[in-house]
């Protein structure tokens, strides 16, 4: 089956995400006793061009992020890891409370990562050729999108069990993968995604954008239109999507 997850030849349209103005970092921390007294609720918190977190992912382990517009110079993919850390502590973060700062401090510095996040314009999406012959592309080759409605890898889900029944419905009318068919069945698939990971991605970024951009008043009422009226309908639209059923599979003999 020609289908791939990652650049196939002659498909350019997959070399082109770009990044999305801002970089982040995440990393692990162990923390038992802010987890004991905090529980495991997400914190969250925001300045103008910056959005710092974390959660505590089990009774050890806490996970924080520290996202920004403008990181400075040196601060590039693949900088030492302590000079990562230096850098949100002392200079990026150190305006935020000191419960998120002793988070950073208890870094395992191994799980820290720094990077730009990239997503791709979602006018590309819905008008970009996601098809060449029998190729095409899925997940974060297809939609690379910003982080913050958590929902790159559920759409790589979701267009994985897209891709399986077009192509399963090929297999069900002829009792076989005809070839002839592949291509067909692929177009069928990016015109089905299209129009729901254009809006993830446009999604996310507006969630992003209103969260990190300043707290004038515009930006504040933004903020509350968006959370008080529209993300609850946006998550809700989002995650009561249903990418159909796949066909059924034989059992092994
Ligand atoms: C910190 C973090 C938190 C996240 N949280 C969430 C979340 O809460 N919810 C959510 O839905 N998503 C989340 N995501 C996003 C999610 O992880 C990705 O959207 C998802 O993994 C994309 O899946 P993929 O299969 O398209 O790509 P990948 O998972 O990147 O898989 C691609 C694979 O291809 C391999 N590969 C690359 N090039 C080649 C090559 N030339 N030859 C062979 N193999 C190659 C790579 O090694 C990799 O294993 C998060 C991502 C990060 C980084």
């Amino acid at each position: 089956m020609a289908c791939t997850l990652s650049w196939p030849v002659g498909l350019d349209f997959a070399r082109r995400s770009i990044q999305a103005g801002q970089q982040c970092v995440g990393c692990l921390c162990s923390q038992k006793v802010m987890v004991l007294t905090m529980g495991h609720a997400i914190q969250q918190f925001v300045d103008v061009g910056k959005r710092a977190g974390f959660i505590a992912l089990n009774d050890k382990e806490v996970y924080w992020f520290f996202g920004a517009t403008c990181p400075p110079k040196g601060m590039e993919k693949g900088a030492d890891p302590e000079m990562i850390q230096r850098e949100v502590m002392e200079n990026l973060a150190k305006d935020f409370p000191p419960v998120y700062l002793d988070v950073v401090k208890n870094s395992d510095l191994s799980s820290l990562t720094w990077a730009p996040l990239m997503f791709r314009y979602p006018w590309d999406i819905l008008f970009g050729n996601l098809v060449q012959s029998s190729v095409t592309v899925a997940g974060d080759a297809m939609h690379p999108m910003t982080p913050d409605l958590g929902q790159g890898g559920c759409s790589a889900l979701e267009d994985a069990v897209a891709l399986g029944r077009h192509l399963g419905n090929s297999i069900a009318e002829h009792g076989k993968l005809v070839i002839g068919d592949i291509g067909f069945a692929i177009e069928r698939y990016a015109k089905e995604r299209r129009l729901r990971v254009a809006t993830l991605i446009t999604a996310s970024y507006l969630s992003g954008w209103v969260q990190q951009h300043g707290s004038n008043r515009f930006m504040r009422f933004l903020r509350d239109v968006f959370y008080g009226l529209l993300l609850g309908r946006v998550v809700k639209g989002i995650t009561k999507y249903d990418c159909g059923k796949l066909h059924g599979v034989s059992p092994l003999p």
